[in-house]
């Protein structure tokens, strides 16, 4: 991911590398390059211009024309500033509760279901936790089944009442389950749509009010650009949610969502998954994220 835009700014900053002096022309052509290179990834044409705008203040505040190496200071503005787009730091997962109540949402096909399976995962290995997965697709066998199939692969348990039509009372007696069987985190994998409709909002919204999560992760597939950000706004308007998480962050994506959607909705990108395997997930830095834009 990002290699178009890593190759395009490198080739921006091209004309600041190397040269001992740079003008005004050159900071101006720079930036040019940079809002382009932000819109060609899919970026959000304001979000572009007041990232260009702030990175040219920020240069001409700290005198960059007469600094010793002024390509470096450039680039390591624009560095910064894509770090702070992106939230600056990173944002770890509330997991406080007893036990802790993970809500997942988010349109179907996004990866809400893999994602599930893959955050108990990495709470199981990686923070010592003994996660309780929910079923909570009332409307797909499938789901059910294929949670069932992701749990069995990593030794999570998954909660599920055949035959209910009722994803609310599952979640509650999952809660209850988790408590007494001594689960100290529960990932609750929800129903969604095809696109963002009334019914799928009230369910996700009646669930939340019935079992208080910690965390309500906004599931999103990174590949699919603007609408990732149009999604993520009409999900948070309803669920305000407490995090993002970005799916398919491996295939064709130009990168976008990751750069618009903090602006946008400001809530913070917790998690990014880049693979259909249960170890591909990774915690989301954005500085690191910012290293790899710039290659
Ligand atoms: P849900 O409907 O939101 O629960 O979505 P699923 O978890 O069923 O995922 C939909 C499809 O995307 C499945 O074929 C997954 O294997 C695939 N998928 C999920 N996450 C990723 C990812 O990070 N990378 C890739 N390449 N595929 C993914």
């Amino acid at each position: 991911m990002f290699e178009n835009l890593s190759e395009k700014l490198e080739r921006s900053f091209k004309l600041l590398k190397g040269e001992g002096k740079i003008t005004e022309i050159n900071v101006a052509e720079t930036l040019k390059e940079v809002r382009k290179a932000l819109l060609d990834a899919d970026v959000n044409y304001k979000i572009a211009k007041n990232f260009t705008d702030e990175v040219k203040k920020l240069a001409l505040g700290a005198n960059v024309l007469n600094a010793v190496k002024p390509g470096q200071m450039m680039i390591k503005i624009v560095h910064d500033e894509l770090a702070k787009l992106m939230g600056g730091t990173m944002t770890d997962i509330d997991l406080k509760g007893t036990p802790s109540v993970i809500l997942v949402a988010g349109l179907q096909g996004s990866g809400k279901t893999t994602f599930s399976g893959k955050l108990a995962n990495h709470l199981k290995s990686k923070k010592g936790r003994q996660p309780l997965l929910v079923a909570c697709d009332v409307y797909r066998p499938a789901a059910v089944e294929q949670l069932k199939v992701l749990g069995a692969s990593i030794g999570v348990p998954v909660f599920f009442e055949e035959g209910s039509t009722d994803p609310i009372a599952i979640a509650k007696a999952a809660v209850a389950h988790a408590k007494s069987k001594g689960y100290n985190v529960v990932i609750v994998d929800t129903a969604g749509r095809l696109a963002v409709d009334e019914a799928m909002m009230k369910e996700v919204t009646k669930i939340k009010d019935a079992i208080k999560p910690q965390e309500i992760l906004f599931v999103v597939d990174s590949m699919t650009g603007q609408d990732a950000v149009n999604t993520a706004k009409e999900f948070n308007d309803r669920l305000d949610f407490s995090g993002v998480v970005l799916t398919k962050l491996d295939g064709d994506t130009r990168g976008g969502a990751a750069l618009s959607i903090r602006s946008i909705v400001d809530k913070p990108i917790k998690f990014v998954s880049a693979g259909e395997k249960m170890e591909s997930l990774d915690v989301f830095h954005p500085e690191r994220m910012a290293d790899r834009i710039l290659g």
